[in-house]
């Protein structure tokens, strides 16, 4: 008997040694840990998306092209919340999951950093690409797009795109944009353009796959 508790507490340790936080949190560890109110559930069929189902979102607004059906405030994604929660599609909810479990919470398993929260720059907003007149609609009209502007460790570690991208953290941010790249249609980081200095754009058309677009 001794000797199956010493050979479990050993698989025990192996597996947690090696295997990091590599289960997925459920619903209500994630609600503790945050201090989620219990209407914040599962949504979407989408794996570990919790949040919450929500009206049409823009509908009404002046210009026709904005606003979305299917819609969803979307507070945490594989145990890591995002601040402020993100309204967007539940089809965008599902490679929101698949982004997390995928591309972002790998990398920071590899680089043993224990992910807590992102910072949401933009998620919704009835305006054109780069709000720049006369441009294409933009992707956060729809639904389908997230900035992110920071990511927060466990430990309080905060890493930033503005600060982090070009400094020894910069590595490991361009790790982070360049595994997400294979998840969203749509990324853009500070080397891509002069909007994107503080933050990364992630979107998902629908007529199109993922990694077509990754600067
Ligand atoms: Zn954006």
């Amino acid at each position: 008997m001794p000797r199956t508790f010493a050979l479990l507490s050993l698989m025990l340790l192996i597996s947690c040694g090696f295997g990091g936080r590599s289960e997925t949190p459920s619903t209500a560890e994630t609600r503790a840990k945050f201090g989620f109110s219990s209407d914040i559930v599962e949504i979407c069929d989408a794996p570990g998306v919790l949040g919450v189902r929500i009206d049409p979102v823009g509908r009404g607004s002046s210009n026709a092209s904005c606003g979305f059906n299917d819609a969803v405030r979307v507070y945490a994604v594989g145990g890591v919340a995002l601040n402020p929660p993100a309204r967007m599609q539940c089809r965008t909810a599902r490679i929101t999951s698949a982004w997390m479990s995928e591309a972002v919470l790998p990398t920071f398993r590899d680089a043993r950093r224990d992910l807590d929260s992102m910072r949401v720059a933009a998620d919704y907003s009835c305006r054109t690409r780069n709000s720049r007149r006369g441009a294409r609609i933009s992707e956060h009209a729809k639904g389908t797009a997230i900035d992110i502007s920071a990511f927060r460790m466990a430990d309080g570690e905060t890493l930033t795109v503005l600060g982090d991208w070009r400094n020894n953290n910069g590595g490991f941010m361009k790790r982070v944009f360049r595994a997400s790249c294979r998840i969203w249609h749509t990324s853009i980081g500070p080397d891509g353009d002069r909007f994107h200095q503080d933050h990364f754009h992630f979107d998902a058309t629908r007529d199109r796959g993922p990694n077509t677009w990754c600067r």
